[in-house]
């Protein structure tokens, strides 16, 4: 790799842990109806400001030990992981379709699905709840990186169509026999949209191991969590950020991995 390849793909991953970070105060004020903008970031426990040099995505939550400088609350490890997702994703986009002038479209699109992603997993850490707005704005994006990949990259349509019609299909089926049999909800709505929008950007294949790999690493560390917790945890888990993981990690090298599979194929 060249040497301007590498200091670019660090310059992408400082910018996406600084956009996560911005992302993560958004999913913190959205829900509560309060200013993106104003004031600037506080802590939620003793509502001081925070000062610039405890204000740096990823090190000042290490050197501070993921606790407030002043009150000493904890600050979730959560909002850390964002930040590490959010650099990885600027920086596995840039790597993957940063070369070229036709790869660019792309590039700018996953690097706003990546801040949606962001937002989105936050709301739904924050209130269980996956917002109308935020799925109209993916909804958006997929179509327009689906429909890029078969116009200009010469991808199947009925891929894209099957990947959506699977995650429709596929989670669909579950939620209705959950209310059927276990006479409960088991996944929410927002979680089916999600599957389904993911399926038209990254294909149907791609897609099936997206979520295998969620409920694999979301069932890991969702057993961890209540093995570890003293206090009675409710039932209800929000499975949105795994799913994320999945689909963002699938948009990104979904089409790579395609490509290797049918050269090993044929
Ligand atoms: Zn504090």
């Amino acid at each position: 790799m060249p040497e301007f390849k590498i200091l670019f793909a660090i310059f992408a991953f400082i910018f996406g842990a600084v956009f996560a970070s911005f992302a993560g105060v958004v999913a913190f004020r959205m829900p509560k109806g309060l200013s993106i903008v104003k004031p600037d970031s506080y802590c939620p426990s003793c509502k001081r400001p925070i000062k610039k040099k405890d204000n740096v995505p990823i090190l000042s939550w290490l050197a501070l030990g993921g606790k407030c400088r002043f009150c000493k609350s904890k600050i979730g490890v959560f909002s850390l992981l964002m930040e590490i997702f959010g650099g990885l994703g600027f920086m596995c986009a840039y790597l993957e379709y940063g070369d070229t002038l036709k790869e660019l479209p792309i590039f700018i699109a996953l690097l706003l699905l990546t801040f949606l992603f962001l937002v989105m997993a936050g709301i739904d850490h924050e209130t269980h709840d996956i917002y109308d707005i935020t799925l109209i704005i993916f909804a958006v994006l997929a179509l327009f990186i689906g429909l890029y990949r078969v116009f200009v990259f010469g991808s199947n349509i009925w891929d894209h169509v099957g990947g959506a019609a699977l995650g429709f299909g596929f989670f669909g089926a579950i939620k209705l026999i959950a209310k059927l049999v276990l006479k409960k909800d088991a996944l929410g709505s927002g979680d089916i949209y999600l599957v389904g929008i993911g399926g038209f950007i990254v294909g149907a294949f791609p897609l099936l191991i997206a979520i295998m790999l969620s409920t694999l690493l979301g069932s890991i560390i969702e057993i961890l969590k209540i093995r570890t917790s003293k206090t009675e945890r409710e039932a209800e888990i929000a499975f949105g950020p795994y799913l994320l993981l999945g689909i963002g990690f699938m948009a990104i090298y979904g089409e790579a991995l395609m490509k290797l599979y049918w050269e090993v194929m044929l």
